[in-house]
């Protein structure tokens, strides 16, 4: 298969229930949605219509009720090298520093020690923290653990990288610093990316699919492709980003949730 065409991922007729407390809980309604090669998607919707759950069945963590994923071709069975995970807790290990949290996700290559240690660093130098090396977690911000974990996820070469609001616990300015970062690294590696926000403005200057999910259980109730060049900006002249912003906020609004049908 050639490079290009891979990190394809289909989501057909996807349903996911748990066993709640009270009996079952639909978490996902059917749900169908395809993730192009090395594209950067958006899924907005609000708290609790099952984003986390079908980024969590994308990875191969949550098993699907109905329906089936594929990665390339392939059922998505459990977690695979494939893919990558961003969550917004970082997920650093507190006992390693940068260098070692970066060189830990490398292990699966099976690289020597002196590979090991020159792509992590490598890493590194790409998210601008090439002095940081050897600081642990409990030194760096919260910006800088986020530019860690996204060095050790881009540093093993996944397909597929998941993030679920990976920025949500950033203030804004830093935000928009990560947004810079997140696109550099992505368009220099090319995963096809899969971005969970709360954040419509996020969602419109980073994406190219933007899937707006419904109320609980979750659908997909609008797609918008935005083919804005990068880097984006609300106030450029002749941006239709605010037209399209403003109709996603509306969409999001509990009133309009209400209203759409079942
Ligand atoms: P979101 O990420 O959009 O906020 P989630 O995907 O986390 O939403 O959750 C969707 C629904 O599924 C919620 O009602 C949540 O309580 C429920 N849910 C998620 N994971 C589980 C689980 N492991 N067991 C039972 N219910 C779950
Ligand atoms: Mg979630």
């Amino acid at each position: 298969m050639t490079d290009h065409a891979q990190g394809h991922v289909r989501v057909e007729d996807v349903s996911i229930r748990f066993d709640g407390k009270s009996g079952p809980v639909t978490a996902l309604a059917p749900t169908s949605v395809e993730l192009k090669p090395g594209t950067f998607t958006a899924l907005i919707g609000p708290s609790g219509c099952g984003k986390s759950t079908l980024m969590n069945a994308i990875g191969g963590f949550v098993a699907p009720s109905s329906g089936r994923i594929t990665l390339d071709g392939q059922p998505i069975e459990g977690p695979s090298d494939k893919v990558g995970v961003i969550f917004q807790q970082y997920g650093l290990f507190p006992w390693f520093t940068a260098l070692g949290n970066v060189r830990f996700g490398l292990k699966r290559l099976g690289l020597s020690r002196r590979e090991e240690i020159e792509r992590a660093r490598e890493a590194l130098d790409e998210v601008g923290l090439g002095a940081h090396a050897g600081k642990f977690p409990q030194q760096l911000s919260g910006g800088m653990k986020q530019r860690v974990a996204i060095a050790r996820t881009f540093a093993f070469g996944p397909k597929v990288l998941l993030m679920d609001e990976p920025f949500g616990a950033l203030d804004a300015q830093t935000r928009l610093v990560m947004h810079e970062l997140l696109l550099k690294v992505w368009q220099k590696h090319r995963a096809t990316v899969l971005f969970v926000t709360h954040d419509v403005d996020e969602a419109l200057l980073l994406a190219d699919d933007l899937r707006v999910m419904s109320q609980a259980p979750g659908r997909l109730l609008r797609h918008y492709q935005l083919e804005q060049a990068r880097p984006r900006s609300f106030s450029r002249s002749g941006s239709d980003l605010l037209d399209i912003r403003d109709e996603v906020i509306g969409l999001l609004h509990p009133r309009s949730m209400l209203a759409e049908p079942a």
